[in-house]
């Protein structure tokens, strides 16, 4: 069994979609003890948490709502509750709720920034004692390469993912003291649920990756794993792109 990240415990939300799946999956076979946070869908998460105990790892589900300070409270006294301390969070959940700027309504400026922005302050916040406290604390923040580049019909999106970067680096200044690493993973196109109805574009974008493919889940997973683990102890404040070479 692997032990790169062996007595660590960490908080993955979005544990029910592809990208925070693939997260959870990858530290628990790592060592840690892991808790899968969700929102709605409480059934792959139960059940990756279910099989990861049963194969011997540590590993619990939790609702909780990150947009809410109630929320990323809750899933922080699960992670303490249940293991006793906490080393890494990976700000994982998001939304898309897309439109051209000039027809964008209020409400999908507020829900995707809220659920995509707000959500890292409030899960900081909740978690910073924690992570403060501990010898290898990590944060890490899933954005996307669309916060580099500007994407059309994302202007909510991208706003969000742009303002994650930049509390990403001050997060790195502020916690450098306590030797917290705080960074920023952004995936290209990744084959989960957020991207099942790209349909036709699919072949556009594609057509611009110069590895040729979609990212998989478990792509992104593979850094988070690295970043969290002593051989990224050394790497603070970075936004780090997952996309085949689509931004470069
Ligand atoms: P996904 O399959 O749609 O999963 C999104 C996750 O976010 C779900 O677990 C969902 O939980 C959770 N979530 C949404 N709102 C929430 C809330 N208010 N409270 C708690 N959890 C909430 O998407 P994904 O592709 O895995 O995306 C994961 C992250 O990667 C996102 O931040 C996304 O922006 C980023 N990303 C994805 C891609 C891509 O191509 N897929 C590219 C770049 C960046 P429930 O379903 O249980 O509500």
């Amino acid at each position: 069994m692997s032990v790169e990240l062996a007595n660590r415990v960490a908080i993955v939300t979005g544990a029910s979609g592809g990208i925070g799946q693939a997260i959870a999956r990858e530290f628990a076979l790592a060592g840690a003890a892991v808790v899968l946070g969700y929102g709605q869908r409480a059934l792959p998460a139960e059940t990756l948490a279910q099989e990861l105990v049963g194969s011997g790892h540590q590993a619990l589900a939790c609702q909780a709502d990150v947009s809410t300070a109630s929320g990323a409270a809750a899933l922080v006294k699960a992670a303490v509750d249940a293991f006793g301390h906490l080393d890494i969070l990976v700000n994982n959940a998001g939304i898309t709720r897309d439109g051209l700027f000039l027809r964008m309504k209020e409400k999908d400026w507020d829900d995707v920034l809220s659920t995509n922005l707000k959500s890292v302050y409030l899960c900081v916040q909740a978690a910073s004692r924690q992570l403060l406290r501990s010898s290898c604390g990590r944060v890490i923040n899933i954005s996307s390469v669309a916060s580099l580049m500007g994407n059309l019909g994302q202007a909510n999106y991208v706003a969000a993912k742009a303002g994650m970067n930049g509390l990403t680096k001050t997060l790195a200044r502020e916690f450098s003291g306590r030797s917290v690493t705080v960074n920023a993973v952004a995936p290209g196109f990744v084959e989960t649920d957020m991207t099942a109805s790209l349909g036709e574009m699919k072949e556009r974008i594609l057509a611009q990756i110069p590895l040729g493919r979609l990212g998989q889940p478990q792509d992104v997973a593979g850094l988070c794993v690295f970043l969290a683990g002593d051989a990224g102890s050394y790497i603070t404040g970075q936004v780090i792109q997952v996309d085949g070479g689509l931004v470069m």
